[in-house]
């Protein structure tokens, strides 16, 4: 994975990296990632408030994933001149299945936050499977997530909110944050804005039903 394709701004020099063989390598990793970015509208409001960590959004549909990665393209060269040239250096957006390639792209314990905005509903029971969240994808999240780092949902459809409360719930990796917590966090209310999916929900005075879950300490070894 050549991750300096997609954020030239963190690349370490050339002239310092010694693997010289393999792809070039970043001065930091990324650390928040946005599952089914869509249109890359959460990517674009986060990558200010997050300006220190690399964001990325993951999308299946190539042709959205290209609209985003050209939609980075331009923000980043309208800025180059500005009083703030790394503004949106820190976002990035990949196609990628994220239900089967998740563990590809990151390590274990290399993120902070991960984001699952709207995800597609499946409404048929025998569709179910096909959802973002379940007992054996939230193992995934529980994989590259570290100790504390915090999953962040969001969606209009009151079954799916509460299935992805009960499959978080149930899963010995993650607690559900209090009310309190989620109202204080900054990026919730982006989530509930930003999105492209959050402002049509908006429009047609939908509902929004928001969930966080943080990621727990591992037991230890018996
Ligand atoms: N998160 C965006 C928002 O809130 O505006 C888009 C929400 S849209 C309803 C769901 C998105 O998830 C779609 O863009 C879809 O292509 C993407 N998606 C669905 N399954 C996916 C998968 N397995 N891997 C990556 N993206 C996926």
């Amino acid at each position: 994975m050549d991750w300096a394709e997609h954020y030239p701004a963190y690349a370490v020099p050339a002239e310092a990296d010694k693997d010289e063989q393999g792809p070039r390598r970043l001065t930091k990793d990324v650390t928040v990632a946005d599952i089914g970015c869509g249109f890359g509208g959460l990517l674009v409001a986060l990558a200010p408030q997050l300006s220190s960590d690399l964001l990325l959004g993951l999308e299946i549909r190539t042709q959205v994933a290209e609209f985003v990665q050209d939609r980075i393209r331009a923000l980043r060269a309208q800025n180059a001149s500005s009083s703030s040239p790394d503004l949106y250096q820190n976002i990035a957006c990949i196609r990628a299945n994220t239900m089967k390639f998740l563990p590809n792209f990151f390590r274990k314990a290399q993120l902070s936050k991960i984001f699952l905005c709207f995800p597609d509903p499946h409404f048929k029971a025998r569709k179910h499977k096909a959802r973002i969240v379940s007992a054996t994808l939230n193992s995934e999240y529980a994989f590259v997530m570290r100790e504390g780092g915090v999953m962040y949902t969001i969606t209009d459809v009151e079954d799916l909110h509460r299935w992805m409360v009960g499959h978080f719930e149930a899963h010995g990796s993650f607690e559900r944050v209090s009310e309190e917590e989620v109202e204080s966090d900054g990026c919730v209310e982006v989530m509930r804005r930003e999105t492209e999916e959050g402002k049509k929900v908006e429009r047609n005075k939908g509902e929004k039903f928001v969930a966080l879950f943080r990621r727990k300490a591992d037991p230890p070894w018996p």
